[in-house]
């Protein structure tokens, strides 16, 4: 049987050389250069669109955590970054043509692949086997197949996304529990007081912000305003808008706080909570300071930093099982951004991991989940077992691990062991399930 990739990205390019290195035939599809996207410039598969950098090799950190398993399991964008490295302090940075060029070469000598510079537009889902990995960028003529395929709710075009922080990082002494007008305790309550909001009104206002393309401003603003924008349309606004106090007593002093900032639970164990009405453009150093300035997340852990921008991804949870395989059509696979996940690192790895099972259920075994306890393993299984509510992109990080069994209060000594029994749980996995 042959396998079918379209687009070769991050994800693509992870898969095609990950199966046709095994003796898997392949036939990859890229539509660069013939049709380009708006965001890529050259012909070469794995086109970094934005930054050089790979972010941090340290395995105390989520990013080289998430490499050092990608390594443990063969990827050849990991291997290639190392070759075409610049210098970048703790990140892994590369010469981003050398690194594009080299993968293209390297996909284009694996004897198994077949490459078709053509663009896909449709495919029959019930003959062969399909791996779409066609990014953010993901071609008009495909989308409305995939939209007829898997009918429009189940695809989202743009990230509004607001900041989301861990719970066990929420100061809970100050913070309290409940709705407006006393209708159920959902939500968590971050009261503020005048000279606390003033503050805060006041960095928003001066923060700095991500510029964006007339058209994405359009297609945004329409749904919703960013808060930097609210702010700046009035010192009250805020107050008589996203954070308003009406209905929410504060427990410790009786009365409606001057303000709130509501925090809604995320997934279904409760562990992230975003912030409610925060979507915004301002820079991540930016959000950090503003989100600091929020008494109760004065030491907030920020698992995701909020965004605003045109994207292409499933509702995964409802439409692919976790092997990133659509339940309705079991022949064919998702990988890279589209699934969800975010981030250059993490869209190669889901096109291993998608590899890694097609390559099983090829060879009459049945797929497999990662550990959970890896980064990859917890990634992917919160993308499709756990959000509440839309899927939001998500990228690598230590909030979406399960607890130690002992509470650890230094970061970094924690971090460690997250750390150390991922290496562990990966390295066990591989040697019951070699590939
Ligand atoms: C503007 C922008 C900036 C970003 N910046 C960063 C960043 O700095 N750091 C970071 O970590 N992440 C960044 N990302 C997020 C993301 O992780 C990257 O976009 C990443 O490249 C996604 O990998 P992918 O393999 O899923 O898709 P891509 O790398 O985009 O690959 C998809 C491929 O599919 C091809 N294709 C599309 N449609 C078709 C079709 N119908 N037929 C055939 N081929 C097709 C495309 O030409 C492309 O080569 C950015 C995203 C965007 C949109």
């Amino acid at each position: 049987m042959i396998v079918n990739v379209v687009g070769a990205g991050l994800a693509g390019s992870e898969v095609a050389y990950n199966l046709g290195k095994r003796g898997i035939k392949v036939r990859l599809y890229e539509m660069r250069p013939k049709k380009m996207t708006e965001v890529h410039k050259t012909g070469y598969f794995a086109e970094l669109v934005c930054s050089n950098s790979f972010k941090s090799e340290e395995i105390t950190n989520a990013e080289g955590l998430l490499k050092a398993e990608m390594k443990m399991m063969g990827s050849v964008v990991l291997d290639v970054a190392e070759r075409t490295r610049v210098p970048s302090g703790k990140a892994l940075a590369v010469d981003r043509t050398a690194f594009a060029r080299e993968i293209t070469k390297i996909i284009e000598s694996v004897e198994n692949v077949e490459i078709v510079r053509e663009e896909v537009i449709g495919f029959d889902p019930a003959e062969d086997i399909w791996i779409v990995a066609t990014g953010p960028a993901t071609s008009k003529g495909l989308l409305s197949f995939l939209e007829e395929l898997l009918g429009e709710d189940f695809m989202f075009f743009f990230d509004a996304v607001s900041p989301i922080v861990s719970f066990e990082s929420i100061d809970m002494n100050r913070a309290f529990w409940g709705d407006r007008f006393g209708k159920g305790n959902d939500y968590i309550n971050c009261p503020l007081t005048q000279e606390e909001y003033e503050e805060l009104w006041k960095a928003l206002v001066e923060a700095e912000v991500i510029e964006m393309e007339d058209f994405d401003r359009k297609l945004l603003f329409e749904r919703c305003q960013p808060v930097e924008e609210i702010a700046r349309s009035g010192k009250d606004a805020l107050r008589y808008g996203p954070l308003r106090p009406t209905g929410l007593i504060d427990p410790r002093t009786g009365r409606e706080p001057y303000a709130v900032v509501q925090l809604r639970r995320e997934d279904r164990e409760g562990k992230f909570y975003s912030l409610v009405g925060f979507q915004t453009r301002l820079k991540w150093g930016e959000q950090k300071k503003i989100i600091q300035k929020i008494p109760c997340l004065k030491d907030a852990e920020i698992v995701r930093y909020g965004v605003m921008h045109r994207n292409v991804y499933l509702n995964s949870p409802k439409v692919l099982d976790l092997f990133f395989r659509l339940k309705e059509h079991p022949n064919v696979f998702f990988a890279g951004q589209i699934t969800g996940v975010e981030g250059y690192m993490e869209s190669a790895a889901s096109g291993i991991y998608v590899a890694y099972n097609v390559y099983r259920i090829l060879k009459g075994l049945p797929p497999f989940r990662l550990p959970e306890e890896t980064m990859m393993g917890a990634l992917f299984g919160y993308i499709i077992e756990k959000v509440e509510g839309d899927l939001k992109p998500m990228y690598a990080n230590f909030g979406l691990l399960p607890p130690l069994p002992v509470r650890v209060r230094n970061k970094f000594e924690r971090r460690k062991l997250f750390a150390e029994r991922a290496m562990k749980a990966m390295r066990e996995f591989l040697g019951k399930n070699p590939w």
